[in-house]
């Protein structure tokens, strides 16, 4: 199932867990949510938008009326997954609360479904914002990476060792 796009299986969806959110329509029922959902937010030139609304297909776990899953076309590991608004928003900045919100429930919803069923025993999620930070697409999206017991690392950084008067200076900018 996971190697399959649900949205051309049709067995994908008969199959899946009970309880699990299945993929929305087919084919025909994408192509009439995205003429209706013109009015929505979309970058014409985002490849985001036109994955995220089905103009381009792609390996997709999950889909609902904002958002699609997919998998990442260059995988960090096995199963790494991407939650794609279907809203066009750039970063975190421009996030609506309410999407920051749903965005997480949704990653905890799929963490506990690829556990169980990839069998990883651990799971980054990486969310980048601007070019300083990684972000090669801009339109907001969530990394889900599963991890296994292979040693990698891919979150990593050198510990900094600031004194106690850097600390707190760094604390009174940001919230002064
Ligand atoms: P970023 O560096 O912006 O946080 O992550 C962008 C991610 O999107 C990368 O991991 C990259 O492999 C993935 N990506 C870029 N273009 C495509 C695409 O056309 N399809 C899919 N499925 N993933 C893509
Ligand atoms: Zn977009």
């Amino acid at each position: 199932m996971w190697e399959d796009s649900p949205v051309t299986d049709a067995r994908a969806e008969t199959e899946r867990e009970p309880d699990f959110p299945p993929v929305k329509g087919g084919v025909n029922a994408i192509a009439v949510r995205a003429a209706e959902s013109e009015v929505n937010m979309r970058d014409e030139r985002c490849i985001f938008c036109k994955i995220a609304n089905g103009e381009i297909p792609s390996n997709t776990l999950y889909e609902d009326e904002k958002y699609r899953v997919i998998l990442d076309l260059g995988p960090a590991t096995k199963g790494h997954a991407l939650i794609l608004p279907k809203d066009h928003y750039e970063n975190l900045y421009e996030l609506p609360d309410e999407n920051g919100a749903e965005v997480l429930r949704l990653a905890k919803q799929m963490a506990v479904r690829m556990k169980e069923k990839l069998g990883c025993t651990g799971m980054n999620l990486v969310q980048n914002n601007g070019e300083s930070a990684g972000q090669t697409v801009h339109h907001f999206h969530m990394h889900l990476i599963p991890r296994y017991d292979d040693g990698s690392r891919i979150v990593t950084w050198t510990p900094g060792e600031p004194s106690a008067e850097e600390l707190a200076q760094i604390r009174d900018t940001i919230c002064g």
